[in-house]
């Protein structure tokens, strides 16, 4: 029974998606997935919606068209807008409030800087991966993985740079180890085959690396806070945690292409595991802005402890 009202329910969206084009601008039509270019061929269960061999202004015009890309071009523009928001917010209410110094300003500008560059990759990716030319949608396909590496490198910068506030040495190391991964990362991007479907699983391994790297500089601070039973790590591994979670789970959705996978042709606007990637991406970076602020608050009302104050173990 469940099944079956499941049916009902992607139906009823399905034959209000297949109303909508009528609005659709001139020149723009959408495809099925047999009727497209072989470079644009990825995901066999997203069986229509596509919008396909289009000039750039074309592409641009078809954001408002409902396709199987608009709930992606969407979640990350209004992605955009919140991390947008929240730097205006962060620079005028709670850095102020929360007696930040300059080298807070530089943190939250380059962490706020990072997400809304991946927010703005991904969504022109989203927009432009219907152009005529292959060559222009594999630019923006090298853009959108730049624009991961770049955010995977704002949630690092403020991790880091809280999580080691008192001792300078350490949070050189690990800034300085993170910046040369995302570098090391950009110059891999570089390789002919790098973008090539042969390489998805290359590509998978290097962008689970660098994001797991932060393991290590997250069980260096537990020890160096005397284990999991002290204060300050039980008061924020719990969130380092939900953000590895939170991950994990975009990343599950990412790679096995479910739910659609079981429902072949019932996800293509609305659902698709692509949708959920991006939504669970955008949370991920707001919850950790989040423990950002949350953190820096704290080392803003609590002095550094004594351990940290033992000759040799500051700068
Ligand atoms: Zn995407």
């Amino acid at each position: 029974m469940p099944h079956k009202l499941l049916k009902l329910l992607l139906g009823s969206y399905q034959w209000l998606a297949s109303y909508w084009p009528v609005l659709m601008p001139r020149g723009i039509r959408l495809y099925t997935f047999e009727q497209i270019p072989l470079f644009m061929k990825e995901n066999p269960y997203i069986t229509d919606g596509y919008r396909a061999r289009l000039q750039s202004k074309l592409c641009l015009k078809s954001i408002f068209v409902l396709s199987n890309e608009t709930v992606n071009i969407w979640t990350h523009l209004l992605g955009f807008l919140l991390f947008f928001l929240l730097g205006v917010n962060d620079m005028s209410t709670v850095l102020p409030a929360s007696g930040a110094n300059r080298e807070d300003y530089v943190i939250y500008c380059i962490a706020l800087f990072c997400f809304q560059v991946c927010m703005l990759c991904s969504a022109g990716y989203h927009m432009f991966s219907c152009h005529l030319s292959e060559k222009t949608c594999h630019r923006w396909l090298a853009l959108d993985f730049v624009g991961i590496s770049v955010g995977i490198l704002g949630c690092y910068i403020p991790g880091v740079f809280y999580a080691f506030y008192c001792i300078t040495f350490w949070r050189q190391v690990y800034l300085v180890t993170a910046l040369a991964l995302i570098l090391a990362v950009f110059l891999a991007q570089i390789h002919p085959h790098y973008h090539s479907k042969e390489w998805r699983h290359q590509r998978t391994a290097i962008f689970c690396s660098v994001a797991g790297y932060g393991i290590i500089p997250a069980g260096h601070w537990v020890w160096l806070n005397e284990g999991l039973g002290s204060a300050v790590v039980q008061l924020f591994l719990p969130r380092v945690i939900v953000m590895y979670l939170i991950a994990g789970a975009a990343f599950l959705f990412y790679i096995s292409k479910i739910p659609e996978r079981c429902f072949p042709g019932q996800l293509n606007y609305l659902g698709a595991s692509h949708q959920v990637w991006h939504v669970l991406v955008v949370f991920l970076l707001y919850w950790w802005h989040q423990t950002a602020v949350y953190i820096m608050k704290f080392r803003h009302s609590q002095p550094c402890p004594p351990f940290y104050t033992q000759p040799g173990l500051i700068d």
